[in-house]
């Protein structure tokens, strides 16, 4: 089982996926929110858009902007289970379990908080 340190690692291989970058817009609004708020929004984005085991429109279900949390699922390749299956070998069709949904999302904060300023803002 791969660390975060290790999928972040290997995530900045990845041209496409080290393109993704936070706005100012977008620190702003970390900042404004706070880390709870935007983890609770990432909490609710992985269990509605990826989690089931045949998501609506999987592959576009992630915007690519418009909040950091959805720049985060695509810089750690968490966008759709397309993504997943490639990346991190979770099978398709079969609901995320409750560990699974956690680790994207420690994943997904993991990376905002790399990608801020202050770090951990
Ligand atoms: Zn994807």
């Amino acid at each position: 089982m791969q660390t975060i340190e290790q999928a972040l690692n290997r995530l900045g291989h990845s041209k496409f996926r080290s393109s993704f970058k936070l706005t100012k817009k977008d620190k702003e609004y970390l900042e404004e929110k706070g880390i709870d708020v935007v983890r609770s929004h990432a909490f609710d984005f992985v269990s509605t858009r990826i989690a089931p085991a045949n998501p609506v429109n999987d592959g576009r279900q992630t915007p690519m902007h418009g909040h950091p949390v959805f720049k985060a699922m695509h810089a750690t390749a968490c966008c759709c289970r397309g993504c997943l299956e490639k990346w991190y070998r979770v099978p398709k069709n079969r609901e995320l379990t409750e560990s699974e949904q956690e680790r994207i999302v420690n994943l997904l904060m993991a990376w905002i908080s790399k990608n801020t300023e202050k770090g951990a803002f």
